[in-house]
């Protein structure tokens, strides 16, 4: 079915903004200042966190310090999280892709609804798209408290789809840098799940999780998508 992309679902760290280790970096400030040298559950230390925050990028970050530490100290470590990300990009440390902007406004030049969508709470979302001056540049921002479930599920891409009023799944596109992007665009039956190289995912990942379009960078997908006719 290739039915026309009319809704492009864009990931942001590592997709659309540059992630030059900065989720690593906020909760490595995070974890030291909230635990120190306390352990996590099963006696995970701070190596063993960072391992982890590695291993789920992509993933709702709540979710992910819930595996992480009891309720009350995974919501603690995630407002320190989210305080030590805004720190990081107070400093002018979230930068775009190259060529992600215009790629964002070509899309929406070819009549394309462009959502971006993150595993970050919603003030640090905003606290990025503000401070790459792309206010109204999407038509919407999507975190995993708009949609109910986080990625690797489907709900966000659903939700993009809903709001953005596109005729059906498989008239939605799902790009991002990681496996987790992958999984849950086909989970959410899109038409079109690309991934990107402009992450820290190897081509070969893309593959084996079933992608059906590996690009260099979000900057080729306007021409892409004209490319397939869609
Ligand atoms: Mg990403």
């Amino acid at each position: 079915m290739n039915a026309r992309i009319e809704t492009v679902v864009l990931d942001m760290a590592g997709t659309t903004v540059v992630d030059d280790g900065l989720v690593e970096e906020a909760f490595a400030r995070a974890w030291d200042r909230e635990r120190g040298e306390a352990m996590g559950l099963d006696g995970v230390d701070r190596e063993g966190a960072l391992q982890w925050v590695r291993d789920t990028m992509g993933q709702s970050k709540i979710e992910v310090f819930r595996r992480l530490l009891p309720e009350d100290d995974a919501q603690a470590l995630n407002r320190a999280f989210e305080a030590a990300y805004d720190e990081l990009v107070g400093e002018g440390r979230s930068i775009a892709i190259e060529g992600a902007e215009a790629a964002i406004r070509a899309l929406r030049a070819q009549g394309r609804k462009v959502v971006l969508t993150t595993g970050f709470a919603r003030p640090t979302a905003d606290a990025i798209v503000a401070s790459l001056g792309w206010i109204g540049l999407p038509d919407l921002v999507l975190t995993p408290a708009d949609a109910g479930r986080g990625r690797p599920l489907p709900d966000l891409n659903l939700m993009a789809l809903i709001r953005t009023q596109a005729s059906s799944v498989h008239a939605i596109a799902v790009v991002g840098d990681t496996a987790t992007d992958i999984g849950s665009g086909l989970a959410a039956g899109a038409g079109l799940v690309v991934g990107v190289l402009t992450g820290a995912t190897p081509r070969e990942a893309f593959e084996t999780a079933g992608a059906h379009q590996v690009l260099g960078s979000v900057a080729e997908l306007p021409e892409l998508l004209e490319r397939l006719g869609r």
